[in-house]
């Protein structure tokens, strides 16, 4: 009779038990899952140094963790939870301050976005807002939307700058994105529950209104002035490319510069009209093009050969009251598709990722699998950290949403309310 080989012990600082359904999104098989998002019942997996080191079913787990004795292994029980990677929202401008409730009524009792703007509101009131609060007031704000996001289960944010749109108030903004970064990443409770944030520098949102009539100075701010000095305080380097914002030729310089010193580029991309922004995202490599309401099916091919992530804002929709691009055909096509909140107080003002998910599956034609592949791994990528974050794997960092369900096909089906218990980052 030949003995049973014995298993050496894998080194882990915590293991978390007691899994129902452990939703790992895996991009690559893992054994005794499966459907397209790689689903194992009754799981546990481990984690040292905030790394994932073994999945696998709950009763392995004893024996395999608890009979080696090891020191200080801190044991979570997920009381049945269904788990899933934490949410991973790739797009939202978290920073203002103020509210335009006034203009969302306006614009449902059917006044145009150009009457608005020729009334002074748009855009231009959050601007205004926010150059005029302090920066403890704009911290808070961030904060309160930043924990709401958390509570919803998002554990990566991707903040952008773009209503101060002058040294002074880009910068500062810059610095709240960065102290609520340095303030997450501090544990505070026994359950820690940090969010990660990704910082992008957006100066390119809109032309500010004191130079109006010198537009050719305010690119030259930007590129010559803006971009250098704020390399390190940003990842990526943004711009909106619309009639109503920035044409193409200006986008263009503006993130050639950016490539040049060093940021990750993303386009807000053919959202109001077929802008060019899609293909100056192939072009240049872009990490993602966002919005694409009115990209073709040309644009839409370049950005796939690109491998430029295409990543679609359903809140945009919602609130303008305007046709939801089809996710349909952009999968279809082959692209890697991302969902995200676009939280902002003019088009989106939405901090809840299953409110993404609940209308990507109702409006955009999207599967539960594919609307969830969207608001996690491909999320990650949108972001380029894929190889750290937006699925469940060995290697990667332990960043969960823990949800009171029975089974996570409960998502989007029971819908309008918050089915996440909590999130959990393990370091
Ligand atoms: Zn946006």
């Amino acid at each position: 009779m030949q003995a049973e080989p014995v298993q050496p012990p894998i080194r882990a600082s915590a293991v978390i038990r007691n899994i129902k359904q452990l939703v790992t999104v895996a991009q690559q098989p893992i054994e005794g899952a499966s459907g397209a998002l790689q689903v194992l019942n009754n799981a546990a997996l481990a984690v040292y140094h905030g790394r994932i080191v073994w999945i696998g079913p709950d009763n392995e787990a004893e024996p395999l963790f608890l009979s080696t004795r090891q020191d200080g292994i801190t044991i979570v029980d997920a009381q049945g939870a269904v788990v899933t990677p934490g949410f991973v929202d790739s797009h939202t401008h978290l920073v203002f301050a103020g509210q335009r409730a006034e203009e969302f009524h306006l614009r449902r009792a059917g006044v145009s976005y150009a009457e608005l703007l020729a009334q002074g509101k748009g855009i231009l009131t959050t601007v205004e807002a926010t150059r005029k609060a302090d920066a403890e007031t704009l911290l808070a704000l961030a904060q309160r939307r930043l924990h709401l996001m958390r509570d919803h289960g998002t554990t990566t944010v991707e903040i952008k700058s773009g209503y101060g749109l002058d040294r002074i108030n880009e910068e500062a903004c810059l610095h709240i994105i960065n102290n609520l970064k340095a303030l997450e990443e501090r544990t505070s409770s026994s359950v820690p529950q940090q969010v990660r944030v990704v910082p992008t520098f957006l100066a390119a949102h809109v032309l500010p209104p004191e130079y109006r009539e010198r537009r050719a100075d305010y690119l030259d701010l930007v590129v010559e002035e803006l971009l250098p000095s704020f390399v390190g305080l940003a990842h990526f380097c943004d711009v909106f490319c619309e009639a109503e914002a920035f044409t193409v030729e200006e986008c263009r310089r503006i993130l050639r510069r950016a490539r040049d010193l060093g940021y990750r580029l993303k386009i807000h991309a053919d959202q109001l009209s077929p802008s060019g922004g899609a293909r100056l995202a192939a072009e240049l490599g872009a990490t993602s093009a966002d919005h694409l309401d009115h990209a073709s099916d040309e644009d839409l091919k370049a950005l796939r050969d690109a491998g430029v992530v295409a990543t679609l804002l359903p809140g945009c929709s919602y609130t303008l009251r305007s046709p939801y691009p089809s996710a349909r055909r952009l999968l279809d096509l082959g692209l890697t598709v991302a969902l995200a909140t676009d939280c902002n107080p003019g088009t989106s003002y939405c901090e809840n990722m299953q409110m993404m998910i609940g209308l990507a599956m109702a409006e955009m034609d999207m599967s539960l699998e594919e609307a969830l592949t969207a608001a996690t791994i491909n999320g990650a990528k949108a972001l380029a950290l894929e190889e750290e974050i937006g699925s469940i794997e060995i290697g990667k960092r332990c960043e969960l949403a823990l949800w009171q369900l029975e089974d996570y096909r409960e998502i989007g089906y029971h819908f309008g309310v918050n089915l996440v218990q909590s999130t959990l980052t393990l370091l």
